[in-house]
């Protein structure tokens, strides 16, 4: 027997969801939830949406929200979305599409940049005063999960580059999709954004998908020995434009 939730938590909680329909079914936004984040020592309060992929479309929440306690969520990735400001509404906005980086947002890893493109972009947005970070949670290791990027990992401690490791794990070396991340940005916001990005491939996907990218702002730092190697793949074999020599010099 099925519980019948209590009308008074489906009233609360219609009022946050939106259905944004996909080919294979509905993709579930809440938000926005407020969150205040220690960001470099000061308190900075942002807007926070979660977002949920699911065969089924309905507007019918209850019982979407009747399968959440079976489906073991836990186990999985949801991304999400860090707004700030006007970011619906307002003209200039920028906007980071972070993939996902349990070793260098978490740990604060070394080996790459990405703990410090997470926080650098937080701040950019905070400072621009209106913007939008997506933690696209289904992007660890450019796409191939956590436990290959580990093999990866041993693979360039013997001498292979980040993409020869990929390859050589059988994978194409960047198979992230920005599909999801767009149709949410389309249900949040409809004006152009700037992207913060060094990658020609993200601005690329994002104006495939018809979006209007009125810039892109660069983002590098925390440059060391540790990822040198891993910053110079990224510019000579992936593209990422290095502006005016900010990153490595070679
Ligand atoms: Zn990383």
């Amino acid at each position: 027997m099925k519980k019948t939730l209590n009308p008074k938590v489906i009233s609360v909680l219609e009022d946050k969801i939106q259905l944004i329909k996909t080919e294979k079914g509905a993709i579930y936004l809440v938000g926005p939830i407020r969150l205040p984040v220690n960001l470099y020592g000061e308190t900075v309060v942002f807007k926070w949406y979660c977002w949920l992929n699911c065969d089924e479309a309905t507007e019918d929440y209850q019982i979407i929200i009747d399968k959440l306690s079976s489906v073991n969520l836990a186990e999985l990735q949801q991304s999400s979305v860090l707004a700030y400001g006007d970011f619906e509404y307002g003209e200039d906005a920028i906007l980071r599409f972070h993939s996902i980086c349990h070793t260098g947002d978490i740990f604060g890893s070394k080996r790459c940049d990405c703990g410090f493109q997470l926080k650098q972009s937080m701040k950019m947005i905070v400072d621009h005063g209106m913007g939008a970070l997506f933690y696209l949670a289904n992007h660890e290791g450019r796409g191939i999960g956590l436990f290959s990027k580990a093999m990866a990992y041993i693979l360039q401690e013997n001498g292979y580059d980040t993409v020869e490791a990929n390859e050589a794990l059988g994978f194409v070396d960047d198979s992230r999709n920005y599909g999801d991340a767009i149709l949410v940005l389309k249900a949040l916001r409809s004006k152009p954004v700037t992207l913060i990005t060094n990658n020609p491939k993200k601005l690329q996907a994002l104006k495939n998908a018809g979006l209007e990218v009125s810039g892109r702002e660069s983002i590098w730092g925390d440059i060391s020995e540790y990822n040198e190697k891993y910053l110079k793949t990224k510019i000579n074999k992936s593209g990422h434009i290095n502006d005016e020599g900010t990153c490595c010099n070679d």
